[in-house]
């Protein structure tokens, strides 16, 4: 039988003590930052226990540059930029695409890159998708990009900007701002990539990595199990999440990646410049890479909120609230920086479900 919440914090708190010194956690994705929040989880954690968010949400990591191409592409008269919703409000250097889109520029949020890819085989528009986020939501893109080859859809480009997880984790270790004792790996990309995606991290560094889900059960057995790695001194990539994912991942769905894609260096908002971290389209599939096709996308160089810390959240080097402007200039009506907008962002999950402001306290 599965052991209940009760039994697994009872069993974390035990394992907490044993191990008797500050213990930091990082979960490495924002369903699980949400998930975290929402659950009010770490008020029931053990004091010396702390879960930290990481560069998991594909919309704050996206670098200001790429907002602010993408509002040059929508300001085009022969373009539509179509997009999540999450990436409307995330601001530019100047401006946001739901603030083009109210100055005319033809902006629309659709649920699937497939909406797009029909869009622009139903229509004469140019239509451009912008492709953000990770292994989970690039092979619906790669797909759309082949089809659009293989049927001749040359109205249909993407503005890519997808990341890889495996090369944020090792930067983040890397730079040693931020000491860890284990990686709550995210559920859904390890579906696609596997758990042996990281195994080279948990042995290269030392350090214990478990895949898991987003229920709060889920969450609970990754923590209790990186704790008992961590008290055993196990250096390994485990699944803790047997429903979904699995050591091999999607072979299919790895092989598509690696047809339309190619790894290459790529910024990330917090984590700069970082090898091999990204994708871009093969040049078999130029006339469908927005980038080329429309290029050359002149911008002025990138300017970042003046005084939004979202670079050092997205490391575990600051907490959301500790952001001056947190609650203050910044919130999820007003977002002055990316972590505040997207619906997987730390600040905003720490906002809605986790903060208390002072005057309710006092
Ligand atoms: S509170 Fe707002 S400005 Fe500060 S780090 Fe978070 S998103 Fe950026």
């Amino acid at each position: 039988m599965n052991p209940s919440t009760a039994e697994l914090l009872q069993r974390i708190r035990g394992l907490a003590d044993a191990i008797g010194r500050p213990i930091r956690l990082m979960e490495v994705c924002g369903t699980h930052t949400m998930a975290i929040s929402r659950s009010g989880l770490r008020a029931l954690l053990p004091p010396n226990l702390r879960l930290l968010s990481g560069p998991g949400c594909p919309v704050c990591v996206t670098p200001v540059d790429y907002v602010d191409k993408a509002i040059a592409l929508a300001r085009r008269p022969d373009v539509v930029v179509m997009t999540f919703g999450d990436m409307l409000r995330v601001p530019g250097s100047e401006s946001s695409l739901e603030q083009a889109r109210a100055e005319g520029a033809r902006v629309r949020v659709v649920y699937s890159p497939l909406d797009a890819f029909r869009a622009a085989r139903s229509g004469s528009d140019q239509v451009v998708f912008l492709g953000v986020g990770f292994e989970t939501t690039a092979p619906t893109v790669a797909w759309t990009v082949r089809e659009a080859r293989r049927l001749g859809v040359s109205n249909y480009s993407v503005l890519c900007a997808h990341k890889l997880i495996p090369p944020a984790m090792r930067a983040l270790l890397d730079s040693g701002e931020c000491r860890l004792d284990g990686f709550l790996c995210p559920g859904h990309v390890s579906v696609m990539i596997g758990t042996k995606a990281y195994e080279p991290i948990a042995h290269d560094y030392r350090l214990p990595c478990v895949v898991a889900g987003f229920e709060v059960l889920d969450i609970l057995r990754g923590v209790a199990r990186l704790l008992e790695m961590r008290c055993a001194g196990l250096a390994a990539a485990e699944n803790a999440y047997e429903r979904g994912a699995t050591s091999e991942g999607n072979p299919a769905g790895l092989a598509l990646l690696d047809e339309v894609f190619t790894a290459e260096t790529t910024v990330w908002r917090g984590l700069g410049a970082l090898l091999a971290s990204g994708l871009a389209l093969r040049p078999a599939f130029d006339a469908h890479d927005a980038e080329k096709r429309f290029a050359p996308l002149n911008v002025p160089p990138p300017r970042e909120p003046k005084g939004c810390r979202c670079g050092d959240v997205l490391r575990g080097a600051c907490l959301p609230d500790e952001c001056p402007l947190f609650g203050r200039t910044c919130a999820p009506e007003n977002p002055v920086g990316a972590c505040m907008v997207s619906s997987e962002g730390s600040c905003a999950a720490h906002f809605r479900y986790e903060w208390v402001p002072r005057e309710t306290t006092a």
